[in-house]
């Protein structure tokens, strides 16, 4: 008290000067809200709210908010954090404002929000990275208590378990150890002795907190209510009465009270057991579903009915019948909470699943297409690849074709046509001639005594010989006309459009060219001359063969007549039948 009032002057002093530490007053204040809850709420109304910044004026709201709750008006508590979450205060107040929001449920039995809250709240300490550690422990212990508040007794402990081992905060770890306790007297009392509590009492002690030393004594009480030793209940409890009324903390102050209404009771002391549970009624009208009440309605009707006084004792009944309703109406509102929230969650998960599979499924889509372009490309590719490919090939082998015609059509060494080729473009051309009713002559040619050249000046100068023959005729063919070798040093000239006459004038026209032709090129200085037998289709019709035989016949009568000349054929004179 002293102290409080020390820091009372400070500020008022300072306020004179225009110099107030407000840190240090909410510091102040903060730190005494449990402990001394009135001193707390007394240096809070000492602030000039205006004068504060807007992260002193979130702590301000939390801790009076908290106040609130000590005070007996959990609503207005719940209220006054709720606004503040909704100011977005900085993330160590919004997770203390989640923190004690979820006590405030509890305690109204508002639980479908004290669940969301806790998962909001473990969802919130998920992501703060940069965490005061016991803002971080107070908040993880609020989660353990929440899940022992509603039952889930394995849940909790496993949490429990886990914060006490990292916990570095004492006020945590007797908090966790307390609510751990509490846990094991409500499934297995038999378990627990009372050097349990000691144990939970000293550590307590040294935080030097009267709530929660009185909770732990509550507990206490309790335990030796459960174990049938009313005496050592009691005896707690009156020890610690004056104690726990300087928390002003109501509902801890009205549990000591039912507890002591119990154990007077049990003691068969229906005169305090009355004195009791009387000041709980009194006190506690404003928590219809406080478990208090239910406990000194039960009690009022006892001490009635010991008293004979059966109205009232049917009055308390029914009072305590109905409180126990609502109770188990909460109990019944506290596990529906917990199913629904169940299904939300199993609902979210169903649908998360859902949309993971969408998704996969968009993503395999996504694949297929882009697969299905990647396949498109590069069968284009292929495609492409396949023509450019087929066109080289087709060109190839056009070009191999072409050669190939060419080496089978050509003769090698003049680059006229062969016999083969020449036979088969003359008889298109006779045909031709005879459709069109042109005349067509047909040349033979023999170079003469061209064996003596071979023999004489060797086979390849006879072969120069015959090139240089060869290329002196065409000059002298016209375009049309069309030359081929029929074999050795024998030569064919078929004319279409063309009579004898004129077959005579190119012939001998040839003949002059090969007799003129220099020849020096073979090396040698050749004479080299050539025999000439015409035949046209006046006197050998349309056709190849009696052309052919009747030049042949014309030619062998050149040779015979002394060479170096041309001759035509006579069919009159001719013996040779054709
Ligand atoms: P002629 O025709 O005037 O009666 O006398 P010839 O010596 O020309 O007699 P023949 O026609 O029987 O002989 C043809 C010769 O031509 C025989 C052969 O050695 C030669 N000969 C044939 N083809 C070729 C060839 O491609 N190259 C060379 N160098 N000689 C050839
Ligand atoms: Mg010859
Ligand atoms: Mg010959």
């Amino acid at each position: 008290m002293f102290k409080l009032l020390v820091l009372l002057i400070c500020v008022y002093a300072s306020a004179a000067y225009g110099d107030i530490d407000y840190d240090h007053i909410l510091k102040q204040a903060d730190n005494l809200k449990t402990s001394a809850p009135k001193q707390s709420n007394d240096l809070l109304e000492s602030i000039d709210k205006t004068q504060l910044s807007k992260e002193q004026k979130d702590l301000y709201s939390l801790i009076i908010a908290n106040n609130f709750f000590t005070f007996g008006k959990p609503n207005k508590a719940k209220k006054s954090t709720l606004q503040l979450l909704e100011e977005a205060p900085e993330i160590s107040i919004k997770i203390r404002a989640l923190t004690q929001l979820i006590t405030f449920y509890i305690t109204i039995n508002e639980w479908p929000n004290a669940i969301h809250t806790t998962k909001s709240l473990q969802q919130e300490l998920s992501l703060a990275s940069q965490l005061d550690s016991t803002i971080r422990e107070q908040a993880e212990f609020k989660i353990f208590d929440f899940y022992n508040q509603i039952g889930e007794y394995q849940h909790a402990k496993k949490l429990g378990v886990e914060l006490i081992s990292k916990a570095t905060n004492t006020k945590v770890r007797c908090l966790i150890e307390t609510n751990l306790l509490n846990s094991h007297m409500e499934t297995t009392p038999e378990q627990i002795s009372p050097g349990d509590f000691y144990h939970v009492q000293s550590l307590c002690q040294a935080i030097k907190d009267p709530m929660l030393d009185n909770i732990v004594n509550a507990y206490f009480a309790k335990y030796y209510l459960i174990i049938k030793q009313p005496s050592e209940a009691l005896e707690v409890l009156n020890n610690n009465l004056d104690y726990v009324k300087t928390t002003g903390y109501q509902a801890l102050i009205a549990s000591f009270y039912e507890l002591m209404a119990t154990a007077y009771l049990a003691k068969k002391d229906y005169l305090h057991a009355e004195k009791y549970a009387k000041i709980v009624l009194d006190t506690q009208q404003q928590h219809q579903y406080d478990p208090s009440i239910t406990a000194a309605y039960k009690v009022m009707s006892e001490v009635t009915k010991q008293a004979k006084n059966f109205e009232q004792a049917l009055y308390y009944y029914q009072a305590y019948s109905n409180a126990k309703q609502l109770n188990l109406d909460q109990e019944n509102a506290k596990l529906l909470a917990l199913q629904k929230a169940e299904f939300d969650d199993a609902e979210k998960s169903v649908k998360i699943a859902l949309l993971d599979k969408e998704n996969a499924l968009l993503k395999t889509q996504a694949l297929l297409d882009s697969t299905a372009a990647q396949n498109k490309r590069l069968a284009l590719a292929l495609l492409s690849i396949v023509l450019i490919v087929f066109v080289l090939w087709t060109y190839k082998n056009r070009r191999n074709y072409l050669r190939m015609q060419h080496y089978a059509q050509t003769d090698e060494l003049t680059g006229i046509a062969n016999r083969h080729y020449f036979t088969q473009q003359a008889n298109t051309a006779i045909k031709y001639c005879k459709r069109t009713d042109q005349a067509v002559s047909f040349i033979m040619f023999d170079l003469d005594y061209f064996k003596r050249i071979n023999d004489s000046y060797g086979h390849k100068a006879g072969d120069v010989a015959l090139k240089i023959a060869v290329d002196a005729v065409k000059l002298a063919c016209r375009k049309n006309d069309i030359l081929g070798r029929l074999g050795g040093e024998e030569f064919g000239i078929l004319l279409p459009g063309c009579a004898n006459h004129l077959a005579s004038f190119i012939a001998e026209k040839c003949r002059k060219a090969i007799e003129l032709a220099d020849f020096t090129y073979s090396g040698h200085d050749l004479d080299v001359t050539a025999s000439f037998g015409i035949a046209d289709s006046s006197n050998c019709e349309y056709n190849f063969e009696k052309l052919f035989a009747g030049a042949d016949f014309a030619l062998y009568q050149s040779k015979d007549m002394g060479r170096n000349r041309v001759v035509q054929y006579q069919k009159e004179i001719s013996n040779f039948d054709i």
